[in-house]
């Protein structure tokens, strides 16, 4: 994510995770836990199992806001489960199965709640489908403000972070349990339904339209994106991938918005000269004009562009730059638990860097020193606590030990440890400690104590 707006940083209130698990008779049927033990998002995310596929059909019509889906979920048991939870705001459940077989349900708060006719044993696949329906809702406390379903003036934008895919679908809502998707969404004719991954067939029936859309590289929930509206759609293909980029009809086809998001695939050729290979198999972007997204967000694939990086009427290939490194750092090796935040937006915030001294602005070390002289050195990169992470401490700290690390262990070793962390790690998950102990490893040396002072050090660590 990066935002338009200073974001104010409160006090920090550091509260270690909670302890999900329990020690029981191993084969005894118990509740799966009701969140994925992240201090940083309590509720989200749940315990007991593990989901590998979503298949979403949803119907929106913008006309009364309203939004019919069926969500089929596919998961392997990871304890014996008695019964287990979803998270899903709002929204009404009219019948669940498993595998098949009615299921009972009930609502509590953001958790759906399942019982299946039978406990789940330890190791079990099984099915989950959910039919429901309702007026999708924003998530009131989001960060930045405006998260979850937003109804437009021309459709909706389902969007946010750290949550959002629960306003709009059944989901284990934590990005530590990433999962493929198949998404198909119908609208009325003449609206656009873009979302994440490689377009599939588009058909149309009585006067709407079904767009289709399949993300088979495992996705994060809060990486996913609904966009409905008035859009100008460009399909076309890069380095043999499908590029989908779209901005909203009204703007000039040759505004800042459209001549931004152009420019997608040689920002990430670029990229993919310094982090290793693209990751995905489709590209592109999309920009939207509504106000209340003050914000872009790395959706899976297809980032989406809030207004305000555009206002000065110039393109603003930085933005595009910090999404796209986001393909890699957050995306492809995604956060195990929030506290790690930094390694999202501090290598996004130093591809930032990168690109500027690519294209022929001021160099990465400049912007490093920079950076050095103006930053408060109380706010972690790590841990910042939950007020605090999307502040300065976690991007602009987060890049200066980035940086910092490439002057420690050279140009070569940096980015053969980048290019083989993104490889090692592709389509899974990672801890700060993960990558401390891989840059040890490609550097031959102690780096802990180095990265230790400029991601959480109180003063500022000597140059490197
Ligand atoms: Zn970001």
């Amino acid at each position: 994510m990066r935002s338009t707006v200073a974001v104010a940083l409160a006090a920090v209130t550091v509260v270690g995770a909670g302890c999900t698990s329990h020690r029981a008779d191993p084969g005894a049927f118990r509740p799966g836990a009701a969140d994925a033990g992240d201090s940083y998002v309590p509720g989200r995310g749940n315990g007991g199992y593990d989901v590998s596929g979503y298949q979403l059909r949803v119907r929106y019509d913008p006309a009364t806001d309203r939004l019919t889906g069926r969500a089929t979920v596919t998961a392997t048991a990871t304890a014996a489960l008695s019964r287990f939870n979803l998270d899903l705001i709002g929204l009404d459940v009219s019948r669940v199965t498993v595998s098949g077989a009615a299921a009972r349900h009930r609502r509590d708060g953001g958790e759906l709640v399942v019982t299946p006719p039978r406990g789940l044993p330890r190791g079990a696949g099984f099915t989950v489908e959910v039919d429901y329906a309702g007026v999708p809702t924003a998530v009131p406390d989001g960060e930045l403000g405006n998260g979850g379903f937003l109804h437009t003036a021309d459709g909706a934008i389902a969007l946010g972070q750290p949550e959002s895919a629960a306003t709009w679908f059944p989901v284990n809502d934590h990005p530590s349990d990433k999962a493929t998707y198949d998404i198909e969404v119908t609208v009325p004719d003449g609206l656009a339904a873009l979302s994440n991954g490689v377009p599939g067939e588009r058909t149309s029936a009585g006067g709407w339209t079904t767009w289709r859309w399949a993300e088979r590289a495992p996705m994060a929930s809060y990486l996913t994106t609904l966009v409905i509206g008035d859009y100008r759609v460009e399909t076309g293909t890069h380095a043999g991938k499908p590029m989908i980029t779209a901005v909203p009809a009204n703007l000039p086809a040759t505004g800042p918005e459209a001549s931004s998001l152009a420019r997608t695939g040689e920002i990430a050729d670029f990229l993919a000269s310094r982090f290793g290979p693209y990751p995905f198999d489709s590209y592109g972007g999309i920009a939207v004009t509504d106000s209340r997204i003050g914000y872009a967000l790395e959706t899976q694939s297809r980032p989406v562009y809030g207004p305000g990086f555009f206002r000065g009427g110039r393109p603003n290939p930085s933005v595009v730059a910090h999404e796209l490194a986001h393909q890699w750092f957050g995306d492809s090796v995604s956060l195990a638990r929030w506290q790690d935040i930094w390694l999202n937006e501090g290598f996004a915030t130093y591809a930032e860097w990168l690109w500027a001294e690519h294209d022929g602005g001021r160099t990465a070390q400049r912007a490093f020193e920079l950076r050095y002289a103006a930053t408060d050195w109380s706010q972690p990169a790590v841990d910042p606590g939950r007020a605090a992470m999307f502040g300065d401490g976690v991007y602009q700290r987060g890049a200066l030990a980035v940086h910092a690390l490439r002057r420690t262990v050279g140009d070569e070793t940096f980015f053969r440890l980048l290019e083989g962390w993104t490889g090692q790690r592709r389509g899974g998950i990672a801890t700060t400690a993960d990558f401390v102990a891989y840059a040890e490893q490609v550097a031959g040396r102690p780096l802990r104590p180095l990265l230790d002072a400029w991601l959480a050090g109180g003063v500022a660590p000597a140059l490197p």
